[in-house]
């Protein structure tokens, strides 16, 4: 009897799982992006307008996601985390140690990623960041090596993923020929800049025109027309991924965790603000086919230690500040930053990570299995299981 009743549970388990499969799924990453980046970026977008939000916080196109939870970012050696062990974790279930791309703590053996699984299955990928794409976090999900400063090794994962887009500035540490190489023998096409086009059926790594900074798009504040962005990336890769069998995609905002690491408040809300927009496409498409879409955007870790309120200006905070902030601080020089990040009442404990969990929204099919306080491992391992991967 007991065998019957758990048989009939399993069966039920597996019509349920399979009833809220999603077909399309979206995994958004603000690499650095804790809480507080998001709340700070809302409370300053409420504080410039004259709206109700005035005292309050804007919404940003997550933030009314029906699911709302945190998730523990640790490493396996180290409360806090780097973007390879924690960018490992989101990939592939597994907690690994700090600078690990895709291999076990020891580096045994190499953990099998979501984005590859999914490829096996059939689903077309796209892996997009606004750094490069050798960088941690894209990295994590094709690339499997002991060191995240192994970049050329990694480069080399790109071809044999097969997965039909990678989007990013460029790739840092490659041989010379290496574009033409993939070209030849991977028949992948590489294409350069914001208006680059491509066919859907072809495997595609996009990246800047030559003339760009090859690690990094720029930052959303210090923008100019022509430059690619991650809105417009994710909008072309819907296009180009978009297919009856399904896909997977990582889209990762980078550089909110490189303005937090310089503590430059008003670049991190600009980079919120282009993160959420990116997401807002993913949102759009939702909309077309809400039984078949899940969106999931979280973070790899928080960065800075930032926070609302600062101990020299007590209750106050002029958060509007942040707006008059007219470029970057690589542009504009610290001192200029620390002057504004103390007008607008925004605080920093740190110029590196911290380990204070990350905030996890989630909508579409299959949402409701992410509420519930998770592991970083947890989101990958539920992606996984709802894809029947
Ligand atoms: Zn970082």
């Amino acid at each position: 009897m007991k065998k019957i009743t758990l048989l009939i549970l399993a069966a039920l388990l597996v019509l349920n799982v399979a009833a809220k499969s999603p077909k399309y799924v979206f995994l958004f990453i603000g690499d650095g992006m804790g809480s507080a980046h998001v709340e700070m970026t809302r409370a300053a977008l409420a504080a410039t307008t004259k709206s109700k939000f005035r005292v309050g916080f804007a919404p940003l196109s997550f933030t009314d996601f029906p699911v709302q939870t945190t998730a523990k970012t640790h490493s396996s050696t180290r409360l806090i985390t780097d973007s390879a062990a924690a960018g490992t974790a989101l990939a592939s279930g597994e907690k690994t140690s700090p600078g690990t791309i895709g291999m076990d703590t020891h580096h045994t053996k190499n953990l099998p990623t979501i984005a590859e699984s999914a490829k096996k299955k059939g689903r077309k990928i796209a892996i997009l960041s606004t750094v490069s794409l050798d960088h941690a976090t894209p990295a994590a999900f094709y690339a499997h090596e002991k060191s995240r400063n192994q970049l050329a090794e990694i480069a080399s994962w790109i071809p044999k993923s097969n997965f039909d887009l990678l989007a990013g500035s460029g790739l840092l540490e490659i041989s010379p020929n290496y574009y033409d190489s993939i070209a030849q023998h991977h028949n992948y096409l590489v294409v350069r800049g914001e208006d680059a086009k491509f066919e859907k059926d072809e495997k595609v790594v996009w990246i800047q025109n030559k003339k760009e900074n090859i690690s990094s798009l720029p930052y959303a504040i210090n923008r100019k027309e022509g430059d690619m962005t991650l809105p417009n990336m994710v909008e072309k890769a819907i296009d180009h991924v978009f297919n009856k069998d399904g896909f997977f995609m990582m889209a990762e905002a980078g550089m909110i965790d490189w303005a937090a690491h310089g503590n430059d408040a008003a670049t991190i809300a600009m980079e919120v603000i282009d993160f959420s927009n990116a997401v807002a496409k993913a949102i759009e498409f939702y909309q077309e086919h809400p039984e078949e879409t899940l969106i999931v955007v979280t973070a790899d870790h928080e960065t800075g230690g930032l926070t609302i309120g600062r101990g020299d200006r007590g209750y106050d905070t002029n958060l509007e500040l942040l707006f008059n902030q007219t470029a970057s601080k690589d542009v504009l020089g610290s001192k200029k930053i620390l002057k504004i990040n103390k007008n607008a009442g925004v605080g920093f404990t740190s110029g590196s990570h911290t380990a204070i969990p990350v905030p996890v929204y989630a909508i579409g099919q299959g949402s409701e299995e992410f509420a519930k306080p998770l592991d970083n491992t947890d989101i990958p391992n539920i992606i996984q299981e709802l894809m029947g991967l």
